[in-house]
C-alpha cells in the first residue's frame, strides 16, 4: 500500500510530509564515528537547526503551500541524525513544539534501533494517543557482520528488542533497509523483508545504496571498486522485497539519491528516480 494513499484515508486528505532538522546527533557521531556511507548534509531536508522546530515548520508548510494550494494536513518528519538520542523532556518539548502548527497531524520519527528505550517508548506511546506517531528505525542489514563492517554500531538483535518495546503501543513502525552494501547479496535484501514482516513492521523505506562523495564508503569505493546493483538488479530485488511483504505494509519510499548531483559518486541511475520506480512496477506486475 502506498503511505499516500494510508495518510489520505487516514486524515481525509492529501497529508504532506515535511522535514525538520532538529540539530540532534546520534551515538556514532558523538563517538567521532559514523556509518560508512553516511553523509548528513546529503538528506533532503531544505532546513537548518539553526530555526526553531516551530520556525522550520511554518516555513515547510509555507513552501508545500505555494506549490499545492489545497494542502491541508502535515506530517511533520524528524529527519537528519537520531531523533531519540536526547533526553526525554527535551524530546518531549520537541515533539510537543512541532505539533503546535496548525494542520499538523503527527509525527515521524527517525532514529536507530539501539536509541531508544522504556521511558522514550513510553512518550512517543503517550503522545500516540492523541496525534499520529511513526518511528523509523534504521536496521539496513539483516547481517551482522555487514553492519559491524560497515560501522553501524547496533545489530540485528538490537533492532529486535526495540520492535519488542514498539510493538502494540499505538506507535507507527517503520523499518529502514538498504539494498546494495559490500557484504550483503540481494537474496540477503529479500531476506531481510521476510524478517520484517515476521517483526511485524507497519511500513517500509527500502534505499538503494548511493556513494556520497567523500563518505568512507565512496573513499573505499574509489579505491577499491566493489559491485554495485544495476537499475534492473535492484529494481527486481525490491520487487522481491514487496512481495515478501503483506499488502498492508506502507511503502513509504523505493529509491533513494542525495540531495544534490555534484554529491553523488555511483550509481548513476539513481538520479532517475522515476524510472527506478517504473521497474520496479514492471518487476512486481510479471512476478
Ligand atoms: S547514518 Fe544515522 S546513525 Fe549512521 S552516522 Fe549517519 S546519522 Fe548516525
Amino acid at each position: 500500500m502506498r503511505f499516500t494513499d494510508f495518510l489520505c484515508q487516514k486524515f481525509g486528505g492529501k497529508t504532506v510530509k515535511i522535514a525538520v532538522d532538529a540539530g540532534l546527533s546520534c551515538p556514532n557521531r558523538a563517538a567521532g564515528r559514523g556509518c560508512a556511507w553516511c553523509d548528513n548534509d546529503a538528506f533532503s531536508a531544505a532546513v537548518s537547526p539553526r530555526q526553531s522546530i516551530r520556525e522550520q515548520v511554518l516555513a515547510g508548510v509555507a513552501r508545500v503551500q505555494r506549490r499545492q494550494p489545497a494542502a491541508r494536513n502535515f506530517l511533520v518528519y524528524f529527519q537528519p541524525g537520531s531523533n531519540t538520542f536526547a533526553p526525554v523532556e527535551k524530546l518531549r518539548a520537541l515533539y510537543e513544539e512541532a505539533l503546535t502548527v496548525d494542520g499538523v497531524v503527527g509525527v515521524a520519527i527517525g532514529t536507530r534501533p539501539d536509541c531508544v528505550d522504556a521511558e522514550k517508548i513510553a512518550l512517543l506511546a503517550a503522545l500516540a494517543r492523541r496525534t499520529f506517531v511513526q518511528i523509523e528505525y534504521g536496521l539496513q542489514s539483516v547481517n551482522d557482520a555487514t553492519l559491524a563492517a560497515l560501522g553501524r554500531g547496533h545489530t540485528v538483535g538490537d533492532f529486535s528488542a526495540a520492535m519488542r518495546l514498539t510493538r502494540a503501543r499505538g506507535i507507527y513502525i517503520v523499518a529502514h533497509l538498504i539494498v546494495g552494501l559490500p557484504g550483503d547479496t540481494l537474496a540477503d535484501s529479500v531476506r531481510a523483508a521476510a524478517f520484517l514482516a515476521a517483526e511485524k513492521i507497519d511500513g517500509i523505506k527500502i534505499h538503494n545504496l548511493h556513494l556520497v562523495k567523500n563518505t568512507a564508503l565512496a573513499e573505499r569505493f574509489l579505491r577499491d571498486p566493489f559491485p554495485l546493483p544495476t537499475l534492473d538488479e535492484y529494481a527486481a530485488t525490491v520487487a522481491r522485497m514487496l512481495a515478501a511483504l503483506p499488502d498492508t505494509v506502507t511503502e513509504q519510499r523505493l529509491c533513494a539519491a542525495p540531495r544534490r548531483r555534484d554529491q553523488l559518486l555511483a550509481p548513476d541511475w539513481c538520479w532517475r528516480g522515476e524510472e527506478v520506480l517504473r521497474r520496479i512496477n514492471q518487476f512486481r506486475v510479471q512476478s
